[in-house]
């Protein structure tokens, strides 16, 4: 099946055709199962039987879900869980459950930095974040490393690490690599297919894709997926049931939207180039990006519906723009439908000095863009008009 066609019928199990089988999923809300028989409840419990006891410990559409990512992302099995930051938590301590160096970009998602600092680092964990463009410094660092955590696209600049190169380092060295692949979806890249160990989502992003839920979810082998449920049935981080259908739901459409967010976002990204006030456009297809030779590659399909521009004239010059919007929406997440802005330096690079934030790039004036799927000529004319242009 090619993905798409994976993305519209993955988690059915092959029920489709079974009579009386409702076409879309029903929820089931119960956070427990009765039984009738002991040995039924033993074997259902030790998972030599089908079913579902406990709500902590699975739930009809968590699973549906679960077996859905984990068919488009070509896993083994997953593991839902109820935000992204849970998923990556649990994603580190089923690749490094003791202390150990993880080697990750500079440009982390500023969340994922905040648990590396404050709960990690705390706990005997150290991070090693290096410039995943200098190759040379991604190997240095991968002589101490007992995890590597890569993000296929970075927030909020777009820069695309050569993801193949630092797998093939981590694989020669036996590191395991966590590939945080929400800016990407598996439309575009498949991570474990180029070697990668773990591949997480915040499914509250593109997966989803409707701004209405917060989810997370792993996938990878059969042991690793088995033995992070379990943790995160101990820790009771799962996903609840309705959250569960509603990203199963908005997956459904996931191949349409990211090509459509794709297209929107290499259109905006190419008008912007000319509009009063940009001084500078981030997208890895543009030819100009550091990131196009690597980008091309990689993510030959399309990158997403994520870009930034840097905007002459910082604060002032971004709230003006933003007085100015019809459409546009200042929000501080992405992936959904709807074209949204955020600003790095209150939103996700808040926990940053402005010497830290200057050092990655991001400036008074960087406006992160999360280009939805409406008509390419509002999204453009939207900006236009903000910007003056028009
Ligand atoms: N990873 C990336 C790349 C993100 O952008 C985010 C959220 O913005 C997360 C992880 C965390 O996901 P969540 O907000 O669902 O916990």
């Amino acid at each position: 099946m090619k993905q798409a066609s994976r993305t519209v019928h993955a988690g059915r199990g092959g029920k489709a055709g079974i009579s009386g089988v409702p076409l879309a999923p029903d929820l089931s809300p119960a956070a427990v199962h009765v039984y009738t028989d002991l040995d039924e409840y033993d074997a259902v419990a030790r998972g030599e039987r089908p079913g579902h006891y406990y709500g902590r410990n699975s739930n009809t559409n968590r699973t549906m879900l679960e077996e859905a990512v984990a068919e488009l992302e070509g896993a083994e099995a997953g593991v839902a869980t109820a935000s992204g930051m849970a998923a990556l938590h649990l994603a580190i301590l089923a690749l490094a459950p003791k202390p150990a160096t993880i080697l990750a970009g500079r440009e982390l998602y500023g969340g994922t930095l905040a648990l590396l600092r404050q709960d990690l680092e705390p706990a005997g964990y150290e991070a090693n974040l290096v410039d995943l463009a200098d190759l040379e410094s991604v190997l240095r660092g991968m002589e101490s490393a007992g995890l590597v955590l890569v993000e296929t696209i970075t927030n909020p600049l777009c820069a695309v690490p050569d993801l193949e190169a630092i797998i093939e380092m981590a694989q020669r060295r036996d590191v395991p690599v966590l590939v945080d692949n929400t800016f990407a979806s598996p439309v575009f890249c498949r991570p474990l297919e180029l070697g990668a160990t773990v591949v997480m989502h915040s499914v509250t992003k593109y997966l989803g894709g409707h701004s209405d839920l917060l989810a997370g979810v792993i996938v990878g082998s059969n042991p690793l997926m088995a033995a992070a449920r379990t943790r995160s049935v101990r820790t009771g981080t799962p996903l609840g049931p309705f959250e569960s259908w509603l990203a199963l739901r908005g997956m459904r459409t996931l191949d349409v939207r990211m090509r459509r967010h794709s297209d929107n976002a290499l259109a905006l990204a190419r008008a912007m180039r000319s509009m009063p006030g940009v001084a500078k456009v981030h997208h890895p297809l543009l030819e100009e990006s550091p990131s196009f030779a690597v980008a091309s590659r990689l993510l030959a399909n399309g990158s997403g519906g994520m870009m930034a521009f840097d905007l002459e004239g910082g604060r002032a010059a971004v709230q003006r723009m933003m007085s100015r919007f019809q459409l546009v929406a200042f929000a501080a997440s992405l992936g959904g439908v709807e074209t949204t802005i955020s600003y790095p330096e209150i939103t996700s690079h808040r926990g940053l000095t402005p010497a830290e934030r200057a050092e990655l790039g991001v400036g008074p004036g960087t406006v992160r863009v999360s280009v939805g799927i409406e008509a390419p000529e509002d999204i453009v004319a939207d900006f236009a008009h903000a910007l003056g242009a028009a």
